[in-house]
């Protein structure tokens, strides 16, 4: 049922991190109804202080919601907040459409949706690209998979959110594009890297250098969005190391399974895994770079960019998530 203030359904938004805030705040300017569970008291307070309304448990932020969102880490939280006695299939009423935004196996995606079905729950998987970035200014790429009906339902919604909306095909398609997705970015982060101390060891201006490879076939989004923390060796998330991890494993074991070659992917899905070892996992992805600096013997102080707290894994590891 539509709110009775407006014709607008009432979301309930699950995970309020550095995507799900954004985009949750952007529900809201368009004019939706949300109420917000995330673990941290600070996502809570901040979904507040943009209008919306903070729920204490996920019971109580899907109660009376038309659509239900999550924008979780990965596929053990996704599982965790959809199943058992306190979670969205147990709590949301019949009809309601569930949409999961996280980037999760695309397993996960489909048998959420068997088990939705089985309570009269419709659900998309629809994970995002553009980084917080693209989350903050409503210009996301949103890759679907589910029903073209629950999609053409969701649409409103996703135009609030991004500009780029697409459905690939059933569910748990959305997810194996943004496994594509990550591919590519990993990829093309680390061919920067690569370039970057390249360049600077070979004496070349730098900014000078990534102008003009800019304007060229190498120029990129990663090449633009990211080349301050290229210049600046800064690298406050974003889109953090370990989540970049969990998704090398996404598109490695994936392509696996349907005898896909992705030699590049699996070489760069190591880098990636050797950037967390070393203590890298709680950078932005583009932190790639410091990699590179190891290899190339070019000595920084170690955590020297590092946010508080960030040498320490999450608890949602990729091992969990690589189901
Ligand atoms: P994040 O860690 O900043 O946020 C995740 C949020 O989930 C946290 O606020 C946490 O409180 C919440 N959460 C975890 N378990 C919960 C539970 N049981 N109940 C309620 N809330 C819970 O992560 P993020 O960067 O916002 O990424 C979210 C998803 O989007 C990930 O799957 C990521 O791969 C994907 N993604 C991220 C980016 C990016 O640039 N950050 C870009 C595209 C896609």
């Amino acid at each position: 049922m539509p709110s009775p203030s407006s014709s607008l359904p009432r979301v309930a938004w699950i995970g309020l991190g550095i995507m799900g805030l954004p985009m949750a705040s952007n529900l809201l300017k368009a004019g939706y109804e949300v109420t917000g569970h995330t673990l941290e008291q600070a996502g809570l307070d901040r979904l507040a202080a943009v209008g919306g309304t903070p729920a204490a448990s996920v019971a109580a932020a899907v109660r009376g919601a038309d659509v239900v969102v999550t924008m979780l880490p990965a596929s053990p939280e996704v599982e965790a907040v959809a199943h058992g006695e306190h979670g969205v299939l147990a709590h949301a009423a019949p009809g309601t459409l569930f949409v999961d935004m996280s980037s999760v196996t695309p397993r996960t995606s489909v048998e959420l949706a068997e088990a939705a079905a089985r309570k009269g729950i419709r659900v998309l998987d629809a994970p995002v690209s553009g980084g917080e970035a693209g989350a903050v200014e409503g210009v996301l790429s949103i890759m679907a998979g589910g029903e073209r009906a629950d999609f053409e339902r969701a649409l409103p919604l996703f135009r609030a959110l991004g500009t780029t909306v697409v459905l690939c095909g059933p569910h748990g398609a959305g997810q194996t594009v943004k496994a594509a997705n990550q591919l590519i970015v990993a990829a093309n982060i680390q061919a920067c890297a690569e370039a970057v101390i390249f360049l600077e060891k070979s004496g070349v201006d730098l900014e000078a250098a990534l102008d003009v490879l800019g304007g060229g076939l190498a120029g990129s989004a990663v090449l633009s969005r990211k080349r301050h923390n290229f210049l600046s060796r800064h690298y406050p998330p974003g889109f953090r190391i370990d989540l970049h991890h969990k998704d090398m494993g996404i598109v490695t074991d994936a392509a696996r399974a349907v005898g896909a070659a992705v030699p590049v992917g699996a070489l760069v899905a190591s880098l990636v895994a050797a950037a967390r070892a070393q203590g890298d996992g709680g950078l932005d992805h583009s932190a790639l770079l410091r990699g590179v600096e190891r290899l190339s013997g070019i000595e920084r102080a170690h955590g020297a960019e590092q946010p508080a707290g960030a040498q320490q894994p999450p608890a949602s590891g990729a091992g969990r998530a690589r189901r």
